[in-house]
């Protein structure tokens, strides 16, 4: 082989190495941006308060549960996003739209309860969408009693079970095997004492941790 065809096919061969490098790249890339495991919903937001009891907002318990998950999350190398970060407005339908964009496996939705007229109700409850995610490993329900075992556990709450609510939109809407917590009732004065504790809502920011990590060991073995 003379000089010029040895740096010619040394050029060639550069060249192919580099393409190589940039696809191998780029589809590591692309790989790390759609891994998303985890959903996570701080229910309500913004100008939308949830149930309001002595001052106490929903909005405001359920963002501090979601913000303790997420280090929670952090510190088991699992990956989420949050529909919400801080106090701000997002509908119902971009919050399913943000879990499905983002290809989640799982949607937990943070919510707490609150009935007007009979203040003694107390305790916790999972309600989940009876059809989500029929190609998943993980049904709705499923999912909602990992969540609902892990909370009573953990919190030593009344356990009020887990229920299929066909007609809520934002579980109806995601892909994703998808769950709201309601964590306890804020209508009822003793355990408004409890889910007002930074302690407490650690503690079920834990619970649901726990919980995230046994259903994605169940999707992904
Ligand atoms: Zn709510």
């Amino acid at each position: 082989m003379d000089k010029r065809r040895v740096i010619l096919w040394s050029l060639v061969a550069l060249f192919s190495m580099m393409v190589c490098l940039v696809m191998v790249l780029s589809f590591a890339g692309a790989d790390a941006e759609k891994k998303v495991q985890v959903a996570i919903d701080p229910g309500h937001g913004g100008q939308d308060s949830g149930s309001t009891y002595d001052g106490v907002e929903e909005k405001t318990l359920n963002l501090n549960i979601a913000l303790y998950l997420a280090e929670e999350l952090d510190e088991r190398g699992i990956s989420y996003i949050l529909t919400r970060e801080n106090d701000s407005f997002v509908s119902l339908g971009d919050r399913a739209y943000i879990a499905n964009d983002a290809k989640a496996e799982l949607f937990i939705s943070i919510h707490h309860n609150a009935i007007k007229n009979a203040t003694s109700a107390n305790g916790t409850e999972t309600l989940y969408y009876p059809n989500s995610a029929e190609d998943c490993k993980l049904s709705g329900e499923e999912l909602a009693s990992i969540i609902q075992r892990h909370l009573i556990t953990e919190l030593g709450t009344r356990d009020r079970g887990v229920i299929s609510r066909p007609n809520l939109a934002v579980i109806r809407k995601t892909n994703m095997p998808a769950c709201i917590a309601e964590i306890g009732y804020l209508s009822n004065a003793n355990e408004r004492g409890l889910l007002v504790s930074d302690n407490f809502q650690r503690l079920a920011a834990k619970a649901l941790a726990d919980a995230i990590e046994e259903a994605l060991g169940r999707i992904e073995e």
